[in-house]
């Protein structure tokens, strides 16, 4: 009788000490305090890769949606609107390209300082080459990518894609690309080659390459963290997984590549197209992760950016 009541104790105990586990958490959460450091935001565009035709479905994932596809459509607009936002949000460095490559220059023109211009790339053409090196003789372009020939349906590993990675590798160009499963409503867009594993021959033949891919590879998992882990030398960005697709599936990806160990790995990233509000959303996004210490997110905002850049600066440097 009296070790049943003892052991009743210490159920009820023990049952009550489960309950206050997550109020506790909640509370600890809330006292995080809001991320304030700089920022380097390693996906930025100009515009749209592609003309939105009239009646086109909203970009959120699943679709239909609510609450997105209020386009900023002026060029002009979008610049101030941008910078407005990267001011508000301490983003010091934006890894920019668009397919207009005269935007790209007026936007670097405006903020010096602000902007590592790239040429967006939605199709190999070996005629291309020649003017790529001469932008980057001249110092217009600093970086490549993002490569979207996966929006035309050209996985990373075509022949045609070869030459450009190596002249980002013998320039040591830091290189985005769009490998992963989720893309623009285009026609010739194909999930299946955005498998991470299509890297595999690009980064063997190009060891030195200074690769990183479009939102961790999303939903590519198991592929991407095996990547990773094989090639030490590429990195990630999270960027429109932190407004697109639900907030839960997002959160859900994220922490599956902490626990893996690549937190040193991930950068930021809001792939502002035309809706430069979604730069504010994606910082919060990730500010807001329940299960991310201070220094994860120091890392992923800035000092993985830092590092992979070569800028040799961390958050606590408080450098440009
Ligand atoms: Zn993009």
């Amino acid at each position: 009788m009296r070790y049943s009541t003892l052991l009743l104790g210490f159920l009820i105990g023990f049952l009550l000490s489960c309950n206050q586990n997550p109020v506790q958490k909640t509370i600890h959460n809330l006292d995080k305090e809001k991320y304030t450091g700089k920022i380097i935001d390693m996906h930025m565009h100009t515009g749209l890769p592609h003309e939105i035709p009239a009646g086109t479905p909203s970009i959120c994932r699943p679709s239909p949606c609510e609450g997105d596809g209020h386009a900023t459509v002026d060029p002009k607009e979008l610049l101030e609107k941008t910078l407005a936002a990267m001011e508000e949000y301490n983003i010091s460095k934006a890894f920019l390209s668009g397919v207009d490559w005269s935007a790209v220059q007026t936007w670097t023109e405006k903020a010096p300082t602000r902007f590592i211009a790239s040429p967006f790339i939605l199709k190999a053409d070996n005629n291309q080459l020649d003017q790529l090196r001469e932008k980057y003789s001249s110092g217009d372009f600093k970086g490549m990518g993002e490569i979207g020939t996966q929006l035309n349906g050209i996985p990373p590993n075509d022949p045609s894609l070869v030459p450009y990675f190596d002249l980002a590798e013998e320039l040591e160009l830091p290189v985005l690309i769009h490998t992963l499963g989720i893309g623009p409503y285009m026609p010739h867009f194909r999930p299946s080659a955005g498998n991470p594993l299509l890297l595999e021959e690009v980064l063997i033949n190009h060891p030195k390459l200074r690769l990183f891919v479009e939102n961790a590879g999303f939903p590519y998992l198991e592929e991407m963290v095996a990547m990773m882990y094989q090639y030490p030398q590429l990195y990630a960005d999270l960027s429109t997984i932190t407004w697109v697709i639900p907030r839960q599936t997002f959160y859900d990806y994220l922490e599956g590549l902490i626990r893996a160990g690549l937190g040193k790995r991930l950068m930021f990233g809001s792939d502002q197209m035309v809706w430069p509000e979604k730069i504010g959303a994606a910082v919060e996004a990730i500010d807001q992760a329940p299960f991310l210490s201070t220094e994860q997110k120091e890392d992923i905002f800035y000092n993985n950016a830092a590092t992979f850049l070569r800028l040799k600066n961390t958050v606590e440097g408080q450098i440009n």
